[in-house]
């Protein structure tokens, strides 16, 4: 154990795509921001850390960036805890509760079953869990994963695509904030947990985050970042 050399000079290396508001994005000023940088700035500073923050431009390249080693220390990136990914890296407990959210038109009338057809073009981040809830639940329509959210929202106002499916916080956040043509047509219910992944070369860093994202909860840390991101 004491040739893993991560977590170097007092630096906890973060990757995440930063495409994912509220969660992780750039703000106007070029400033990483959302629950997740400050929760993940709160966690380091308990651990006598500082975060610094690796941006990827793809989500689907991240667990194996955690998995390699020597990249990131942690993502902390809306991250579903799922199986298939507790086969490559490990998990902090979870942070937060997440659903999903189908996405159309506002002027659409389109559903879950409508969409479930031939010649349909349903749109999602590659390799999340969007992308695999479509594959298994919308098997007759045609999948097109993309890097970029923002893109396929757009691609779902101009046509490209007849729907989107993105986790329900992301929906709610990024159509409020410019996409008002848009609406969120159906809640989907898939009850995921987002958790901190860790390399499993690493399963010190894992149980000392967990610890510290536990006392966040308990002494209303997590509440505080919570309201302020996604109000009371
Ligand atoms: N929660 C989803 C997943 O883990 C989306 C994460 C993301 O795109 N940042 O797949």
């Amino acid at each position: 154990e004491a040739s893993y050399t991560l977590v170097q000079d007092g630096k906890l290396t973060v990757v995440a795509e930063l495409g994912f508001a509220p969660f992780e994005y750039i703000d106007g000023d070029g400033n990483t921001v959302g629950f997740d940088v400050d929760m993940a700035n709160e966690v380091a500073s308990r651990l006598g850390l500082t975060c610094e923050f690796l941006p990827s431009q793809q989500f689907d390249t991240i667990v194996p960036m955690i998995k390699q080693g020597g990249k990131a220390d942690v993502a902390v990136t809306a991250m579903t805890i799922t199986d298939e990914r507790l086969e490559s890296v490990d998990f902090s407990d979870p942070y937060l509760a997440s659903n999903q959210a189908l996405i159309t038109l506002a002027s659409s009338d389109a559903t879950e079953e409508s969409l479930n057809a031939d010649g349909m073009r349903i749109t999602c981040q590659a390799g999340n869990t969007g992308e695999a809830w479509i594959r298994e639940n919308l098997p007759n329509a045609t999948v097109v994963p993309l890097a970029d959210v923002t893109a396929g929202l757009m691609g779902v106002q101009t046509g490209r695509y007849n729907a989107m499916v993105v986790d329900l916080p992301v929906a709610t956040n990024m159509l409020s904030q410019s996409f008002s043509d848009l609406k969120v047509a159906e809640e989907i219910p898939t009850g995921e947990q987002y958790g901190i992944a860790v390399s499993k070369d690493n399963p010190g860093l894992t149980k000392a985050i967990s610890q510290a994202l536990a006392d966040m909860q308990s002494d209303g840390t997590m509440a505080q970042i919570e309201t302020k991101w996604f109000g009371s």
